[in-house]
């Protein structure tokens, strides 16, 4: 009888194998190129990412691999830099524009 963890090996073997070929047959949201292993499951919106799919592999059931999958679209890796630069830009710029409107609003003699 195998052992529990050559089990757990060949079920995340198997996962890991579903999301790679679910990866390679979908095309790069942006360019609409196939690229394998160079393609990735990128999150539409970073701060609801839990991690990156494929380590959800080994350490989660379908469900959360399910949901993670949800909040992603298939991103090739040269597609994906300048959106994980354009998404850097935004939460600076978006974490200075509260700042800004705190200040704002202190200004006017609101407390909070
Ligand atoms: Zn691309």
């Amino acid at each position: 009888m195998k052992s529990h963890a050559t089990q757990q090996r060949a079920l995340t073997l198997r996962r890991r194998t579903a999301l790679k070929i679910a990866r390679s047959i979908m095309p790069c949201v942006d360019c609409g190129r196939r690229m394998g292993n160079d393609s990735h499951y990128d999150h539409l919106n970073p701060e609801q990412k839990l991690m990156s799919v494929m380590q959800m592999a080994s350490k989660y059931g379908l469900a959360m691999i399910l949901s993670e999958v949800s909040k992603c679209v298939i991103r090739c890796y040269e597609c994906h830099k300048p959106v994980t630069a354009r998404q850097r830009r935004e939460r600076r710029h978006r974490d200075q524009l509260l700042q800004i409107v705190a200040e704002k609003l202190r200004e006017q003699g609101f407390a909070f």
